[in-house]
C-alpha cells in the first residue's frame, strides 16, 4: 500500500551549489510529512557514493524518501567541470535524458507503493523537465538557487538583445570600458549596476553562445512554472523580489535553507549528505586551536578554476599578510601543475600559520568562532552562509552571477569588500586581507555582518518572513 502523502519529486540540476540547497528543501518538505523522491544523475550519485566512502545515498533505505537516477547525456569520461559545462547544458535538455525522466514518472505514478506525484520541484536550469510534466499532467514549481539579485540579472538576456547590448560587437569590448555601460532602466538593480556585474555569459560576441541562449531559455522557461522558490529572504531582497513578482507573481523566498532546516527539522532522521568529495575535517581541530575571530577562510566553491599564477599570487599575499588562513584547495581546483608554487620553502614560510586543506565541512568552518573573513569567490550559497554566520567577505568573483552577487554584497548589504576579478597580484591581496583583519573596514563590515545573521535568524523563526513562506508553500503543495 503507498503511504497516504503528497508525493514531491525533486530534480536537482547535476552541480554541487545546486545539489545541496535541493537536498535541504526536499529534507525539510520530508520533516512536514512530504513523500519525496529525489531524481539524481548516474555522474553525480557515483561521486555522492565516492564522498561518502563507498555508501552510496541510494541504499540508504529511508523512510518515505526514495532516490531515482537518470543520464545527464555526457560521456563517463567528460569531467562536468566548469569548461564542460555548455556541453552539459546541450546533453541535459537532450533525448535521452528527456526518456529517461518521463519513464521514471511514469514508473513512479504506476507503482502501488508509492503515492502518485503531486507536484515536480525542479532546478529552473533544468526547464526540459517542464514539457515532461506537461505531457503527463504533474505541474511543476522552480527552484531558485541563485540569489534574487542574480536572478534578476538573468531576466535582462531578452531586454539586451532589444537595446543591442548583446552581443558584444568585437573583442574590444572587453577591455575598452564597454562593460562599464550602466543598467539603470531595472527597478530593483541597485544605483551602479553596469554590464559587467550582469551574469557574465553576456560577455561574448556570439549570438549562438551556448551558455547565454540556456540561461535565457531558462528565465524565460521560469514564468511559466507555478511559481518559482528561492533561497533567499525578504529583508535581504526584498526590492529585488517585488520586481520579479511582476515577472513571475508566485514566489516562495524561504532562505537561508541552512538556517530553516534548523527551526523546522526537529530531529535529524535523515542523514544524508550531498558533497561531491570526501571531507577533509582535519581543519576543524586546527581552527579549535586557533584565537577567536583570527581567520582568515579562502575557498572557492565546487567549479572555478584558477590558473597557476593566480594561484600563486594568492599563495603568497596570504602568506606576506602574516595572519592565520585555513586554505580550502579541492581537487580540480587548479587544472595545471602547481606543486612546485606550495613548495618546502612556502610550506616553511606558512609554517603554525597557515592550513592547506581539501574540501571543507564549509557550514561548520563558517559558524567556528574562530573564523574572521571568509575570501569567496561570491557563489550564492557561500555568500548567505557566510552572511548567516555573520562573516564578513572578501569577495573574488569568478563568473555567472557571482558579479551581481559581489555588487550586492560590497554596495547593497555592505558585508564585503572587492577583490577585482581576474588578475590576481599578491600585492592587492596582502593589503585587502589586512584591511579586513586590522583595518575600520573589516571592523565595520563584520558589524554589519553580525546584522545580517540576526535578520537571517529572524526571517527564519516561527512568524518570519521565510518560515511563513515555508508554510505558505507547504500549504500549496498539500
Ligand atoms: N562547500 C563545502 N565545502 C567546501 C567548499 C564548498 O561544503 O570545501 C559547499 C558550500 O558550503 C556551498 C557549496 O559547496 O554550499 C558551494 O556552492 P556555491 O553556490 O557557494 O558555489 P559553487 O560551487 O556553485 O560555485
Amino acid at each position: 500500500m503507498a503511504p497516504n502523502k503528497p508525493h514531491i519529486v525533486c530534480l536537482p540540476a547535476p552541480l554541487q551549489g545546486h545539489i545541496s540547497p535541493m537536498m535541504k528543501l526536499a529534507k525539510l518538505l520530508h520533516s512536514r510529512g512530504f513523500y519525496i523522491t529525489m531524481i539524481l544523475t548516474e555522474f553525480d550519485v557515483a561521486r555522492l557514493a565516492t564522498s561518502l566512502a563507498a555508501e552510496s545515498p541510494i541504499q540508504q533505505g529511508l523512510n518515505d524518501f526514495g532516490f531515482e537516477t537518470i543520464p545527464d547525456g555526457l560521456p563517463p569520461h567528460n569531467k562536468r567541470g566548469v569548461l564542460d559545462l555548455p556541453e552539459l547544458a546541450n546533453s541535459i535538455q537532450g533525448d535521452e535524458t528527456n526518456k529517461a525522466l518521463k519513464s521514471v514518472l511514469m514508473r513512479l505514478n504506476a507503482s502501488s507503493h508509492i503515492p502518485s506525484i503531486s507536484a515536480i520541484i525542479s532546478d529552473i536550469t533544468m526547464f526540459f523537465a517542464l514539457g515532461v510534466g506537461k505531457e503527463l499532467g504533474i505541474p511543476m514549481l522552480g527552484l531558485c538557487t541563485t540569489s534574487a539579485c542574480g536572478m534578476l540579472g538573468y531576466l535582462q538576456y531578452d531586454e539586451l538583445i532589444k537595446r543591442g547590448l548583446f552581443p558584444l560587437k568585437d573583442e574590444s569590448c572587453l577591455t575598452n570600458g564597454f562593460l562599464d555601460t550602466p543598467i539603470d532602466w531595472v527597478p530593483g538593480l541597485i544605483k551602479g549596476t553596469t554590464m559587467k556585474h550582469l551574469p557574465t555569459f553576456v560577455r561574448t560576441m556570439n549570438i549562438d553562445d551556448t551558455m547565454f541562449n540556456f540561461l535565457l531559455a531558462t528565465v524565460r522557461n521560469s514564468s511559466t512554472t507555478e511559481g518559482l522558490i528561492f533561497n533567499t529572504f525578504y529583508e535581504l531582497e526584498g526590492e529585488v523580489l517585488e520586481e520579479i513578482k511582476t515577472k513571475i507573481p508566485n514566489l516562495y523566498a524561504i532562505g537561508p535553507l541552512s538556517l530553516l532546516c534548523k527551526q523546522v527539522i526537529e530531529q535529524e532522521l535523515l542523514p544524508l549528505r550531498s558533497n561531491f568529495w570526501k571531507e577533509d575535517t582535519n581543519c576543524i581541530e586546527w581552527l579549535d586551536k586557533r584565537s577567536p575571530k583570527s581567520v582568515i577562510y579562502v575557498n572557492y566553491g565546487s567549479l572555478a578554476i584558477l590558473t597557476s599564477d593566480q594561484l600563486e599570487e594568492f599563495a603568497w599575499g596570504l602568506a606576506n599578510s602574516k595572519q592565520p588562513f585555513l586554505w580550502v584547495i579541492r581537487p580540480g581546483l587548479v587544472e595545471e601543475e602547481f606543486g612546485a608554487i606550495l613548495n618546502n620553502k612556502y610550506r616553511e614560510e606558512i609554517k603554525g600559520r597557515g592550513l592547506i586543506s581539501g574540501w571543507c565541512p564549509q557550514e561548520k568552518v563558517l559558524q567556528h568562532p574562530s573564523i574572521a573573513v571568509f575570501l569567496t569567490h561570491c557563489g550564492w550559497n557561500s555568500t548567505l552562509e557566510s552572511m548567516s554566520d555573520g562573516v564578513p567577505l572578501i569577495c573574488w568573483p569568478f563568473f555567472a552571477e557571482q558579479q551581481t552577487n559581489c555588487l550586492y554584497a560590497c554596495h547593497e548589504w555592505r558585508v564585503g569588500v572587492e577583490m577585482e576579478e581576474g588578475t590576481v597580484r599578491r600585492e592587492r591581496v596582502e593589503e585587502v586581507v589586512r584591511e579586513m583583519m586590522e583595518g575600520e573596514k573589516g571592523k565595520e563590515l563584520r558589524r554589519k555582518a553580525m546584522e545580517w545573521k540576526f535578520k537571517a535568524e529572524a526571517a527564519t523563526r516561527p512568524g518570519g518572513s521565510s518560515h511563513s513562506n515555508f508554510d505558505k508553500l507547504v500549504n500549496y503543495l498539500m
